[in-house]
């Protein structure tokens, strides 16, 4: 009898029939630890729950059914044979999950659009950059391409897409769904098992089925994808969202395949829905980003366990709370706490920007973010913080530190209105602390940083600057560091 075995984050029929093979069981399986590897936030929990249970109604003309794992070693033993099928899953944890099924016939991931082996090929001479592999994920697939040439006569329009904040931007509302049964049920579940998990869960804000993510997604190409590219680096207080797709969790749990997503955000140009700038931009993040990170985390053994610039302080509570006076840190964490969501420039500029400043253990943020959010998984999140957010792989995948001051904050989003501190004062009281953070970082660093060609203009500022005002600069860091 011939059996598939779905992770329950493969929730796409492709699983089901990728292989040519009539199965006449279709499992779904679950287990307690994928509610607990982390101790994740709630939202998540109940996202990820209702999504395998909708699936499994969804698809019901398959022989389908959820399969909860009270017994492992039983598990392994009824699955461990040659009539059980499967994919492998990214994550490290998952790959262990599976150590014991050595006999079942396992295959590559249909819905990635790079093999897991050709990453060995694609990612050889470091630094990696996710421009290669997108130029050539572009041309293999003939996304955006024109006689052989890219549309819009380059790859990139990322320089247009950094607009800074101005006053009176909005953007198009979200999409929300009703509550169904399933997803009720879910919710009560959750907060009965999971009581002291981080967050509250009473409403689903992501979609919970294939036909919902399909909404969203036509949603987002018709109301929002023309806005996405502008202000894409933005912040605002009181928008979460912005322009940003939320896409994340369909894309990681299988809902949605990134081809799909990707066709219609080209037709969408073709169609004269949206210009190439915010078309481009939104395919760069699907197509290269996405794809490039898994194969930063299949090529790197011991990711967790990289610190490249020594840094051993505990995370600060208010990363749990958002109960900081540093109001960018204060609105971006309430936001993760109610929305176990915040957009990409929130998660790289202020939460792990900070984090570096300050010289947070990366693994401490590493479990955070794995913690917090609803499209958290460990293949995604860990290259992200650890090389992009951190640079705690000593910059195999980053060219810099994504370091900053206020100025950058300042300029990017309405924070600083009404922030206790002044992000144009360096020294004092009142000066912002990112501003004598951020040069006491280059100080510490300088020596590791010395042969990067894109730091050497701050190098340079640092070399020339008055000892005086490094000695207050490292002075005033410290005093932070020691207040939190
Ligand atoms: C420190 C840090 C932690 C992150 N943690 C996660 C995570 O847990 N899960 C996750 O899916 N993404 C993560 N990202 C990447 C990115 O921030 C999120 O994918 C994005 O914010 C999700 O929101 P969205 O769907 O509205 O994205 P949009 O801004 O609408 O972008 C569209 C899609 O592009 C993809 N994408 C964009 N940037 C990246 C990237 N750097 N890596 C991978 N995919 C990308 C996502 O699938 C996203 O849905 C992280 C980034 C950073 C810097
Ligand atoms: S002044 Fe500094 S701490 Fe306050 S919001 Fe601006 S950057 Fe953040």
């Amino acid at each position: 009898m011939k059996t598939l075995l779905l992770f329950p984050f493969q929730l796409n029929s492709i699983y089901i029939t990728k292989l040519g093979v009539e199965f006449e069981n279709i499992k779904v399986f679950d287990h307690q630890s994928f509610y607990t590897r982390y101790k994740y936030h709630k939202k998540r929990i109940a996202l990820h729950r209702s999504a395998l249970l909708h699936f499994v109604e969804e698809y019901k003309h398959y022989p389908i059914t959820h399969l909860w794992i009270e017994d492992l070693e039983d598990f392994y033993q009824t699955y461990n044979n040659d009539d059980t099928y499967m994919y492998y899953p990214n994550d490290r944890d998952d790959m262990l999950f599976i150590k014991p099924l050595s006999n079942v016939h396992f295959y590559d991931d249909p819905l990635f659009l790079v093999n897991r082996d050709a990453w060995q090929s694609l990612l050889t001479k470091k630094p990696w950059k996710m421009d290669t592999i997108y130029r050539q994920l572009r041309m293999k697939y003939d996304i955006l391409m024109d006689s052989g040439k890219p549309v819009g006569g380059k790859y990139s329009f990322d320089g247009d897409n950094r607009k800074p904040y101005k006053k009176g931007l909005s953007f198009h509302p979200t999409i929300s769904f009703e509550l169904d049964t399933i997803s009720k049920d879910v919710i009560h579940w959750t907060n009965t098992l999971f009581k002291d998990h981080p967050g509250e869960v009473t409403t689903m804000d992501y979609p919970v089925s294939r036909t919902q993510a399909l909404e969203a997604l036509d949603y987002f190409i018709h109301y929002r994808l023309a806005t996405f590219g502008d202000h894409q680096d933005v912040m605002m207080k009181h928008d979460p969202f912005m322009s940003h797709s939320l896409l994340s969790t369909s894309l990681n749990l299988g809902l949605l395949t990134p081809m799909e997503v990707i066709k219609k955000a080209e037709k969408a140009y073709h169609d004269k829905l949206a210009n190439i700038e915010p078309v481009e931009g939104f395919i760069r993040q699907i197509l290269g980003w996405r794809e490039y990170i898994r194969g930063v985390y299949f090529m790197t053994p011991n990711y967790h366990d990289k610190n490249a610039l020594d840094h051993h302080l505990k995370l600060p509570d208010f990363y749990w709370t958002g109960n900081t006076e540093l109001n960018c840190l204060s609105h971006t964490i309430q936001e993760t706490i109610s929305n176990s969501y915040n957009h990409h420039i929130q998660r790289l500029m202020i939460l792990s920007n900070y984090a570096n400043l300050i010289g947070v253990e990366p693994k401490e943020l590493n479990n955070w973010f794995n913690t917090m959010y609803v499209d958290a998984f460990d293949w995604v999140v860990t290259p992200n913080v650890m090389g992009m957010g951190l640079y705690a792989d000593g910059g195999q995948m980053s060219t810099k530190p994504y370091i900053s001051g206020a100025s950058y904050i300042k300029k990017m989003s309405n924070y600083c209105d009404g922030c206790k501190y002044d992000p144009n004062l360096k020294t004092g009281e009142k000066a912002c602390p990112f501003n004598s953070l951020y040069w006491d970082f280059i100080d510490t660093h300088k020596d590791n940083l010395t042969n990067n060609p894109r730091m050497s203009m701050m190098l340079n500022l640092h070399h020339k600057m008055d000892k005086a005002l490094k000695t207050s600069y490292k002075e005033q860091a410290k005093k932070h560091i020691e207040s939190i």
